[in-house]
């Protein structure tokens, strides 16, 4: 069997192990990047942490897995009828293919935001980011304010780490902005709207101690190279960062005839998560109950390897089920929040658990010693602003 999976991220890395493992066919591995970024630590890279816990080598990943063939390409369209993945370098034949592109960025059209906003989900943004502090440090003209847009669990991670990095910078340069302070902006009414009331209560507390100033109910209107404009009132600020918005990926939109479109954009897919004949999507891109946080993608991409190995040997189909998994949100060092099934836990256990969540992922990729050693890159700062 001739195994294409395109998109080289939680969903399509593990579908390409766990395919690997079970001995399934020839896979080959499309992706735009050749590396895996490990979104769940961008936050802390962003802020003067290591690159290496949030950046991993795709060849790093498959070094022992010979029947995996990784490609840098990006996939443009795909042609059902001749089973073909079209890339921007050259076509891959398929007879069946994991879709598994993730979701892409989106500004819900605010004017501005396109241009003069920093985020942290790509490992450009970063970098951009990076610059931008650095900069601003080595000038001496750090802001009074640094913005936040979204107090969902990636806002609220980012805001604890700012917060902490900007004192930590301003200490150790003994620059005179005593008065920098990190804002985090929600329109919804409480922060981290997907999680429990309980959850937006401890946390909110917890950055309210930090001196993290927190504005929801309040929608961001517009951005300027040096304002932002919210609820109509102007905020001087030249760092903005933007952790709101996702949309999916644009590739499935652009085959209406193949993928059935749910009203969020997301992909529609029955219970073994095929889109179309030998087309699953998988991760981020599908409406399946959980999607949308990385271990929901990687139970898909368990689940897809082992449907592939029933037919291949003939057994029986089983549906897919989905389920919840823990929520976690470190806001700070050695704080965390974390909650499951009702049960939650907060504070410095809370930030044990969710670095315990950060090993068992990379566990999902690597040896039990390269995760050791990803993980606990964490404690080794990158970057001196
Ligand atoms: C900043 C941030 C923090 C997060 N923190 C957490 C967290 O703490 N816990 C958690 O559970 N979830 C977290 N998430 C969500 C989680 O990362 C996603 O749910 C997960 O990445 C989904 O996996 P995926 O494989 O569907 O997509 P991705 O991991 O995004 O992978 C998609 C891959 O496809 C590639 N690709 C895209 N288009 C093409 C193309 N046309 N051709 C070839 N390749 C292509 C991309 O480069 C990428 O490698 C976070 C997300 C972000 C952005």
């Amino acid at each position: 069997m001739n195994v294409v999976i395109v998109g080289g991220g939680f969903a399509g890395v593990k579908a390409a192990l766990e395919l690997s493992k079970r001995h399934i066919g020839r896979i080959t591995l499309i992706s735009d990047e050749d590396y895996f970024l490990h979104h769940a630590t961008l936050y802390a890279t962003a802020t003067g942490k290591s690159m290496a816990e949030s950046v991993i080598p795709l060849k790093q990943i498959f070094e022992n897995h010979p029947n995996v063939t990784v490609v840098h390409d990006k996939a443009t369209s795909i042609d059902p009828t001749r089973r073909i993945i079209k890339g921007a370098k050259k076509q891959y034949h398929y007879d069946k293919v994991i879709m598994a592109l993730g979701s892409v960025t989106t500004y819900f059209g605010i004017k501005g935001m396109a241009e003069h906003c920093y985020g942290i989900k790509s490992l450009e943004d970063i970098k951009k980011f990076q610059n931008h502090i650095h900069e601003a440090v080595v000038q001496n003209k750090l802001d009074k304010d640094y913005v936040i847009i979204g107090a969902g669990p990636t806002g609220v991670e980012l805001a604890g780490a700012l917060c902490q990095y900007l004192h930590s910078t301003i200490k150790l340069h003994r620059l005179n902005h005593s008065n920098t302070r990190v804002t985090l902006v929600e329109a919804a009414p409480r922060i981290l709207p997907r999680m429990s009331p309980t959850a937006s209560r401890i946390v909110g507390r917890r950055l309210k101690k930090m001196g993290i100033r927190v504005l929801t109910n309040h929608k961001v209107e517009a951005l300027d190279d040096d304002y932002i404009l919210v609820e109509g009132k102007k905020i001087d600020t030249k760092t903005a960062i933007w952790t709101s918005g996702v949309a999916n990926n644009p590739f499935f939109s652009k085959h209406p005839d193949i993928f059935d479109l749910a009203p969020n954009g997301r992909v529609n897919v029955d219970e073994y998560l095929q889109a179309a004949k030998n087309i699953y999507v998988i991760g981020d891109n599908n409406t399946v109950k959980y999607s949308g946080t990385a271990w929901p993608a990687m139970a898909q991409a368990s689940f897809v390897a082992k449907h592939f190995s029933r037919i291949v040997t003939k057994r029986q189909p089983k549906p897919f089920r989905p389920r919840s998994y823990m929520s976690g949100v470190p806001v700070g060092e050695g704080w965390g929040y974390v909650e499951w099934l009702g049960v939650y836990a907060a504070g410095k256990f809370g930030a044990w658990v969710r670095r315990q969540m950060e090993l068992a992922g990379y566990r999902q990729f690597v040896s039990r010693k390269k995760a050791k050693e990803l993980w606990r890159a964490h404690n080794i700062p990158e970057i001196d602003a």
